[in-house]
């Protein structure tokens, strides 16, 4: 594992719209530094391929158990319905961190050295959630990481008159796919910039995506279409909800502001470390294996300006959200130790606040 000091950092603010397309240039430089002998930029990135492949053959099982439903036991309407609403969901939750967490990872940093290996796979990885991957990459690089928490991230959940977000169910429902299309049309296909090849993406993404179709598109509505529906309003819509809930766009005074961070260690190490969010948007260029270890070496900054930190994972967060206002208060005020700093933030002397940082890392410490 390299040191997070050494990664680059093609940063998460201004001048990072071309994110997506300064990507394609990056790998071939990357590739050709690597003397085309790696296959994976990182050692790492072997288990992405992995996890990508396990959802693939998870969709190929639950398919296979549809179509023989004497030797799975699943004959009869009940006993079908059971096991399709069942296996949607698992189907959800196994393709929302594929492409939410897993793509996302290679968006930033694609994972082969080699340029038509990053386009093909990622055109072969996100189709499985619901998502042509030129799509998916513009909405979150161009868009989200460019102008978080600004008017134009429409990503994010609509904002009321005192600037807090939309209900969080409204927002998970209207979202995906309603509102992207909308805006992914207006930006991609209506203009004239970028057309041709986004209704090539989008012809090579139905291709892929109608296959299930074609053998029974009973099945497909029940384990395809269904399964990535609750992917991106279950899954990946609350992630997202929760992760800049009532957060600040990035400035001088609020440089920590704009993200949560989720410390549990179970979501950690089940999707990719994506709760070191925070760290994730000042660092995007961070391979997601050293988000932890970024995490202990910005721990005072973050602390010095009170950074949302809580150490539960991002699901507590989203049950905490979509509840009443006493509970979303309990999500607002929640933190695992890095309070104090945000009293600095709102008034105290910055010499203070550091002196209160050596107290404030001895507490936290492993
Ligand atoms: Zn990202």
């Amino acid at each position: 594992m390299g040191s997070v000091g050494d990664a680059g950092d093609l940063g998460g603010g201004a001048g990072g719209g071309d994110e997506v397309f300064v990507r394609a240039g990056a790998t071939a430089a990357s590739g050709a530094g690597a003397g085309g002998r790696r296959i994976f930029s990182h050692p790492q990135d072997a288990y992405c391929v992995a996890y990508h492949v396990g959802t693939l053959a998870a969709f190929g099982c639950a398919f296979w158990v549809y179509q023989h439903p004497q030797a799975a036991g699943i004959a009869g309407p009940w006993s079908r319905a059971a096991y399709v609403i069942g296996a949607a969901y698992v189907l959800g939750w196994i393709a929302a961190v594929d492409v939410g967490v897993n793509f996302h990872n290679h968006a930033h940093r694609p994972i082969f050295t080699s340029g038509f290996w990053n386009r093909w796979f990622g055109r072969l990885w996100t189709f499985s959630g619901g998502w042509p991957s030129f799509f998916w990459e513009y909405s979150h690089l161009t868009v989200h990481h460019a102008q978080l928490l600004s008017e134009v991230d429409w990503t994010l959940p609509k904002k009321r008159a005192d600037g807090s977000f939309e209900d969080f169910r409204v927002y998970a429902l209207a979202h995906w796919p309603w509102r992207y299309f909308v805006h992914l049309y207006g930006d991609l296909i209506a203009g004239r910039g970028m057309r041709r090849r986004a209704l090539r993406e989008l012809g090579i993404f139905l291709a892929l995506w109608s296959v299930p179709f074609w053998f029974d598109w009973r099945m497909a509505l029940c384990l395809w279409v269904l399964p990535q529906w609750m992917a991106n309003t279950t899954v990946m819509g609350p992630g997202m909800y929760a992760q800049h809930a009532g957060c600040r766009r990035k400035s001088a005074e609020r440089p920590v502001s704009h993200s949560t961070v989720f410390l549990s260690k179970f979501m950690n190490l089940t999707m990719f470390n994506i709760g070191y969010h925070l760290e994730h948007h000042d660092h995007p260029r961070v391979h997601w294996t050293e988000l932890a270890e970024l995490h202990e070496k910005l721990k005072p900054e973050l602390i010095a300006g009170g950074a949302h930190v809580v150490e539960y994972g991002m699901f507590h967060a989203a049950y905490l959200l979509a509840g009443d206002e006493e509970r979303q208060k309990r999500f607002a005020e929640s933190a695992a130790g890095y309070e104090k700093g945000g009293v600095m933030a709102e008034g105290r002397g910055r010499g203070e606040a550091v002196k209160g940082e050596a107290r404030e890392a001895t507490a936290l410490g492993d």
